[in-house]
């Protein structure tokens, strides 16, 4: 009997209607533990670089982890892999979806969709049972109304939904999956590669129950994790993470004005506490977890009037702070209409503020009448109703940062701020330099959450890490080696299908993730083990993009950050000392010159069959 995980992932072939039921290798599971392990293996298989990320030869994968379905508090994450239409590369983004606790009650550790159905589909699982039906009539809606339909036309409310909006459909190459009415996995564009293959939606929903090993030691475990991690996150359960938000202006680490300023005096306007203040309703948790990060919000009236999901802190400050505007409802109605229409905030915020900084230079003159004066907010909440429905500027814009800048040209190029194509997310490498290195690395393009060595300057240390004590966020030393440990670490901690803010914020030893893993699957590990995984799965999703293109020119980060500084805040006249940090990272990673993981490391990561392909002479 297996424990942990449920034996198959499911594939469903859009182009022909043939779904197949294929075993699980289990040594593939133990060795890359699930989630972006697994589906990073699949997509190096099945994609190479001649796969148009929006033909039908691309796959949209949606991978569970081993923690998923268990009972594991905070354990709900599903992992969605592709080549990404707006970088070219490994696009991942990762959400709390039901839809993976519905998989795996369904007999599926997860799903791969190939091909492109002929007219607008959704997929329908239900245990055994797997269906393409029509989604004509849903075509158009935006995701929230996708949801409520598809769950009445199926007569259950439970049944676990993602979906996509107007961008998807339209091929925005920012557009993100929605989970049920709120959690997105929302970067590199995934669900524009979800729209390329004619897909609205899927649904699921799953009756069974997954085995675990040890569900006494299990129980003990969760006890203590919970004893840990609870006192810990009051903060987040009281005003989300947007918590943080204050405390990020006060220490040099808040984007600002896209990043050329170091203060924002109107900070206390958006940040977490306000929010509970103002307008918050309650709190909004993932499914299995007693954090309960996510808000609830209301504005009752006026023009920003909305109900629904509240930003966190990613949004407040790339629809807020990024593009300096410090108004709270018109945050919350942006983030409700990125949600409906399917965009990501992150790369919305970033590509408004790139906008805006245009429009102020006088390089973007022809905006269709919209006022992109900085802080404008009802210029940034137009400004996502027309990215979201690819209109008129929003068109340009929705291409992402870097392509917009390619369309509009006339110097814009320098303001476009994004890493490999994927937009800044909000924290600073000026004042975090470990990030530096990890946005520049990073296998995805710039994103904190393929490795937040920054934890470690911020004082959330991990004792079975070398960091004892926080390190100054403004020094190089050290900075590769701390990028290269966090990077494992977060693909390790991902494939198993938790949630971070519990790990990292709840402070959790390292250790109780491996024991976790020991009672679920009955399989020992031990951490140096957990952290090789992590180094394979990051190793092989590099030896991805090598065979995309990338090489040791691409681990770069825009200029703005090597060159310039901010005149004002604590990280006034701070600019990224890239070179160093990255000699040391490409050491520590055993990269050889043209960026690609050395053949020895490969071979003793157990890749040798990867090393054979981008190594073949
Ligand atoms: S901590 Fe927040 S993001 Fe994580 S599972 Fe809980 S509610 Fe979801």
């Amino acid at each position: 009997m297996v424990h942990g995980y449920s034996g198959k992932i499911l594939w469903v072939n859009l182009s022909n209607g043939e779904v197949k039921k294929q075993s699980l290798d289990m040594e593939l599971a133990y060795n890359f533990l699930g989630g972006e392990g697994i589906a990073s293996n699949i997509l190096f298989k099945e994609v190479g670089p001649e796969t148009d990320p929006l033909g039908p030869e691309n796959i949209l994968i949606f991978m569970t982890g081993a923690f998923v379905g268990t009972n594991i508090p905070c354990g709900i994450k599903t992992t969605v892999v592709s080549k990404s239409p707006l970088t070219g590369i490994y696009g991942e983004s990762i959400f709390s979806a039901p839809l993976g606790l519905d998989l795996k009650y369904s007999g599926y550790d997860g799903l791969v969709v190939k091909g492109r159905a002929e007219n607008p589909a959704y997929i329908w699982i239900h245990n055994d049972q797997v269906e393409v039906k029509s989604a004509k009539h849903l075509w158009g809606m935006d995701t929230f109304e996708t949801v409520d339909a598809v769950r009445e036309e199926l007569h259950d409310k439970s049944i676990s939904v993602v979906a996509i909006g107007p961008a998807g459909e339209r091929l925005v190459k920012i557009a993100s999956i929605i989970s049920d009415d709120s959690r997105a996995a929302g970067r590199c564009g995934l669900g524009a590669v979800m729209g390329s293959k004619n897909l609205k939606a899927i649904a699921c929903k799953g009756t069974g129950k997954i085995a675990v090993s040890n569900p006494e030691r299990l129980d003990e475990l969760r006890r203590e994790a919970l004893n840990i991690a609870l006192p810990n996150t009051k903060t987040l359960r009281e005003h989300g993470t947007a918590a943080g938000l204050i405390v990020f202006e006060q220490n040099g680490n808040l984007p600002i004005r896209n990043w050329t300023r170091g203060s924002f005096p109107e900070a206390e306007n958006i940040t977490g506490s306000t929010m509970t203040q103002k307008i918050l309703v309650g709190p909004n948790p993932c499914k299995t977890c007693p954090i309960a990060c996510g808000r609830r919000v209301r504005v009752p009236s006026g023009p920003y009037a909305m109900e629904g999901s509240g930003p966190e802190y990613e949004t407040m400050a790339a629809l807020g702070s990024l593009c300096y505007n410090s108004n709270l409802e018109s945050i919350a109605k942006a983030n409700d209409i990125c949600n409906r229409l399917g965009i990501d905030t992150i790369s919305t915020g970033q590509t408004i503020a790139f906008a805006m900084e245009c429009y102020e230079k006088g390089i973007l003159q022809d905006t269709g009448g919209v006022d992109l004066t900085w802080g404008n907010p009802d210029a940034i909440v137009k400004m996502c109703e027309l990215i979201g429905m690819k209109q008129g500027l929003g068109a340009i814009l929705g291409e992402g940062v870097r392509r917009a800048s390619q369309l509009i040209g006339k110097g814009s190029e320098k303001y476009a701020i994004h890493v490999k194509g994927l937009e800044f997310p909000e924290h600073n490498p000026r004042k975090f330099k470990s990030m530096a290195v990890a946005y520049a690395t990073s296998n995805v393009g710039a994103n904190h959450n393929r490795g937040s060595p920054m934890l470690v300057e911020r004082n959330l240390l991990s004792p079975e890490l070398p960091w004892k004590e926080p390190v100054d966020g403004f020094l190089t030393k050290d900075k590769g080696r701390m990028a290269k440990v966090y990077q494992d670490l977060c693909c390790a901690v991902d494939s198993l299908g938790m949630c971070k803010f519990m790990v990292f914020w709840g402070k959790l030893p390292l250790k109780i993730l491996t024991e976790y893993y020991g009672a679920v699957t009955g399989r020992a590990l031990t951490f140096e083990e957990f952290m090789r995984i992590g180094e394979r799965i990051w190793n092989i999703q590099r030896a991805f993009n090598n065979r995309m293109g990338i090489t040791r020119k691409d681990d770069t980060l825009p200029e703005r950050f090597l060159k310039e500084s901010v005149n004002e805040g604590p990280a006034k006249g701070q600019i990224v000392e890239l070179d160093v940090m990255l000699e040391e990272y490409y050491r520590e990673r055993g990269l050889d010159e043209d960026g690609k993981p050395n053949e020895g490391k490969l071979r003793e990561l157990g890749l040798g069959w990867v090393a054979d392909i981008i190594h073949k002479k």
